[in-house]
């Protein structure tokens, strides 16, 4: 699961880490002109699957799969969880992201906006619902798969001071996230900077521009069943089934297209 090929590693010459073929002020100026010709097939090709969802045969989102067997993650977390969550919480947001844009355009059709705020909001908490479960899920995998490889935590030393930083304030922001919401690493185009959100539900307390490249849920759903109370505890044991090699592969990504 670690990065071999070095065309994938992240330029770290700068304080401000961007890609090696994003180097050019011009392309960096044009924002999401990242992904034309400097950026390679492949690399195009990478970004689209990491930022791309599944899709039904409708056209409408589709939940997607989970990448290993629920037990995989046990003992971090154990597999009834994965299952509730993965199947039953996450395919909620699906449905209510699906719901949220049908009606608005029912809404649209009919040139008539009842409860117009309503929906709004559903579309709003759905739709972050939705996008921050993926990155979640594909964003964990059996313990001991992988580790940081260089160039990730050269990226993070840069933005943090160390690694060690990094974990310290990740795991303070999930901690203390007030009832129900999510630790988030982001990537913030604005200013080619690295940031960690504490986003509250799903929508609240975020910040525009920012690509998330990690994720933890701290919804009570997330760890309840195991851990009761101990978030702390579950929050420890996360760090140990993180998918380090899609964390640095979704960095690439959004410094490649923004
Ligand atoms: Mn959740």
């Amino acid at each position: 699961m670690n990065q071999t090929s070095s065309a994938n590693e992240p330029s770290v010459s700068s304080s401000l880490p961007r890609r090696s073929f994003m180097s050019g002020a011009a392309l960096a100026g044009l924002g999401l002109a990242g992904l034309s010709s400097q950026a390679s097939a492949a690399e195009s090709q990478a970004a689209q699957e990491l930022f791309t969802v599944p899709q039904d045969a409708n056209g409408e989102y589709a939940l997607p799969p989970l990448p290993y067997a629920y037990d995989a993650l046990e003992p971090s977390i154990d597999a009834e969880t994965m299952r509730l969550h993965h199947d039953i919480h996450f395919n909620g947001y699906k449905k209510g992201l699906n719901a949220a844009l049908a009606k608005l355009k029912e809404f649209r059709e009919a040139g008539d906006y009842p409860q117009i705020s309503y929906w709004e909001n559903s579309l709003a908490f759905n739709g972050a619902g939705y996008n921050l479960h993926t990155v979640f899920f594909a964003g964990m995998a059996p313990a001991g798969t992988d580790k940081p490889s260089a160039a990730f935590e050269k990226q993070i030393s840069t933005h943090f001071g160390s690694m060690d930083a990094f974990k310290g304030q990740f795991s303070e922001a999930a901690a203390k996230v007030q009832g129900s919401g999510w630790a988030i690493l982001g990537w913030q185009p604005m200013g080619n900077q690295l940031v960690i959100l504490q986003a509250e539900k799903h929508q609240n307390w975020s910040m525009w521009n920012v690509i998330p490249i990690m994720a933890l849920d701290v919804w009570e759903h997330a760890y309840y069943l195991k851990y009761q109370n101990r978030r702390g505890d579950y929050i420890k044991n996360w760090w140990d089934v993180v998918n380090w090699d899609y964390a640095a592969g979704r960095l690439n990504a959004a410094q490649s297209i923004s």
